[in-house]
């Protein structure tokens, strides 16, 4: 079974090719990824109507170089995100996958976008066991629990606040590093030393709930830093500022990611998500990890952030769980909560 998966609901138009293979995994035929990210960097944010028109541009050349990358005429099924996301955006996706289900005349899988940022590190790791996985992207960050891939997923807990991506993207503005700010933070933090500043460790008191997560009170604590450095005349020190930060970043999440795995009696933690592109996201998850006996999954850092091969990869999975296909009526839902793994 080959199936497509097209994703578009943020500034990333993307289509991947899978072919199932039966035993919980899937092989990579194609992953092409047209971003309109260049577009965005003088808003210093995603602005949703230029992101719908670059995917309008952008579809149908990335349908065509998916097809050909994976040397097929047409898929057996198409998966497409419905949701969470930017309403216009997604809509353009939905419409595109819709149009080629109807005329290709083969079954349409309307999915969970979050649910392919966790389902996409089969692809390399082979079937996946029961596992936390520690999703950390743009938008959202959360502990779930997953059974099986093809199954609902189970939220512990979330952010109360910020998700822990736009926190790195306010960050990297406030110390000017550009946009997208997460990968230039993390490139800055290389420079700088992680203990220089005591940044705060957000929701981690005993009487803070366990899994749930705060990055905004990190991210004025970061703020007042700034200001504090430039009313008294001093340099920042952008590199120990950035470490600093995502030392804490890093800190919080693998602490609670951990200690969900512990509580949940399972002994693997998958990563997933464009924030754990991070490099000391990934370090430490490692290290803590191999400190707890407790097996780490995580994607190469190019199939973290957004793409079409994670939901083509989800899309194996539910069809092989034997879901019904969606009806081609069904609507977008910009909102859609991370425990509604497919629409009908
Ligand atoms: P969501 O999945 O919640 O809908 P999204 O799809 O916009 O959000 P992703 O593409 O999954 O988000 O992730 C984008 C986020 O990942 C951005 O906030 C970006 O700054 C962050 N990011 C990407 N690379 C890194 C990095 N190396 N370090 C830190 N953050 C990073
Ligand atoms: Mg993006
Ligand atoms: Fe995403």
């Amino acid at each position: 079974m080959i199936v497509m998966g097209v994703e578009s609901s943020c500034d990333e138009t993307g289509v991947g090719i899978v072919r199932w293979h039966g035993d919980g995994s899937c092989e990579l035929l194609a992953d092409e990824v047209a971003s309109s990210v260049d577009q965005h960097a003088r808003f210093g944010g995603v602005v949703p109507e230029i992101a719908s028109r670059a995917h309008l541009e952008a579809i149908g050349p990335t349908m065509r170089r998916a097809l050909a990358a994976a040397g097929i005429g047409k898929p057996d099924a198409i998966a497409v995100t419905i949701g969470p996301g930017l309403a216009g955006a997604l809509l353009v996706g939905v419409a595109a996958a819709k149009a080629y289900a109807a005329a290709w005349d083969i079954p349409l899988y309307a999915l969970n976008h979050l649910g392919g940022h966790v389902a996409v590190d089969t692809l390399e790791h082979g079937p996946m066991p029961p596992a936390v996985a520690l999703l950390v992207s743009g938008g959202h960050t959360h502990l779930l629990q997953v059974s099986e891939l093809a199954a609902p997923i189970v939220e512990l807990g979330s952010t109360v606040d910020d998700a822990a991506g736009e926190a790195f993207d306010k960050v990297a503005r406030l110390l000017g590093l550009g946009y997208p700010g997460g990968p230039a933070l993390d490139s800055a933090a290389t420079q700088g030393d992680p203990q220089a500043i005591a940044f705060p460790r957000g929701m981690t008191g005993p009487r803070d709930p366990l899994f749930d997560f705060s990055f905004s009170g990190l991210k004025t604590a970061v703020a007042r830093y700034v200001e504090s450095a430039q009313r008294e005349g001093r340099p920042i020190p952008i590199p120990d500022v950035a470490a600093s930060f995502q030392e804490a970043v890093a800190d919080v999440l693998t602490l609670k990611a951990i200690r969900a795995v512990r509580e949940t009696g399972v002994d693997t933690l998958v990563l997933g998500g464009g924030a754990t592109a991070n490099s000391r996201i990934r370090s430490l998850a490692e290290e803590r990890c191999t400190a707890a006996g407790i097996r780490l999954r995580v994607p190469k850092p190019r199939l973290c952030t957004d793409n079409g091969v994670m939901i083509a990869t989800l899309g194996a999975h539910v069809i092989a769980g034997g879901a019904e296909p969606s009806d081609l009526s069904v609507a977008t839902d910009p909102g859609l909560p991370v425990s509604v793994s497919r629409l009908p």
